[in-house]
């Protein structure tokens, strides 16, 4: 898989990459990550990017001309490219988009900056438009690294242990249970006893329950939603 990072500030992003589970994925060749900066292709004399809304008020706005002639490069050497755009307003990232879009070969992530992105473009080049959530962060970076790193967890052969993906919260409607660390026992803290006792079938029901008391106490909807589904089911 191919992540083209479409950005103005490529330092931002490079260091997450020079560490860990994405590192070992990029050595691996599993994953290869590229840059283009909108910069390179204004046709302004100083290389501008942003300029002033057409409307008036107040902020810099990305212009249509850098990102057109970027994005247009971008798509003439991969026709195929899935290119999705960052921004607050649209449907929220989840963990089944990262899944989906995990088997994609080449994504491209376009990060505003300023008040946001010429809409003309993102009419134009949006494959899929994202929001990581209800707030406003100053640029697509973060977001853009937050779906990468979400994504690359599911490609084949990223994580060392493929089980893990399984257990984890999202994958189920119920929340993945508690974990602990060894030692079972920590300045007189215990973890819970039958976690200790090796009976597999009893370590399963108990880490089911205290799933259904994790997914109760932080997402009690998504709970009733399980609930009301497996009653169904019956
Ligand atoms: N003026 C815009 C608005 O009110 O919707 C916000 C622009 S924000 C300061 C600049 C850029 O940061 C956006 O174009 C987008 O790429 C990115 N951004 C900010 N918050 C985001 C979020 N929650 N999810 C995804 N992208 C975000």
């Amino acid at each position: 898989m191919t992540f083209t990072f479409v950005t103005l500030f490529q330092n931002i992003i490079e260091g997450y990459f020079g560490d860990s589970i994405l590192k070992r994925a990029i050595d691996n060749n599993l994953i290869n990550v590229e840059y283009l900066n909108p910069r390179d292709y204004s046709l302004n004399k100083h290389n501008k990017v942003d300029d002033t809304a057409v409307s008036g008020g107040a902020g810099m706005v990305m212009n249509p001309q850098p990102l057109y002639d970027c994005l247009d490069d971008l798509k003439q050497k991969d026709m195929d490219v899935h290119i999705v755009f960052l921004t607050p307003v649209a449907k929220q990232f989840n963990q089944n988009d990262a899944k989906r879009l995990s088997k994609k070969n080449h994504i491209a992530f376009v990060s505003g900056r300023y008040e946001g992105i010429d809409e003309r473009v993102i009419e134009r080049y949006a494959d899929e438009v994202y929001s990581i959530g209800d707030y406003i962060l100053t640029g697509g970076e973060l977001p853009s690294m937050v779906m990468c790193d979400a994504i690359s967890r599911n490609i084949d052969g990223v994580l060392g242990n493929i089980e893990s993906l399984d257990i984890e919260s999202f994958e189920t409607p119920l929340l993945e249970a508690p974990s602990f660390s060894k030692p079972a026992n920590f300045r007189n803290n215990s973890v819970p006893k039958e976690y200790l006792k090796g009976n597999h079938s009893r370590i399963r029901s108990l880490k089911i329950s205290l799933s259904e008391c994790k997914s109760k106490f932080f997402r009690p909807e998504q709970l009733k939603k399980h609930i009301i589904r497996t009653s169904y089911e019956k």
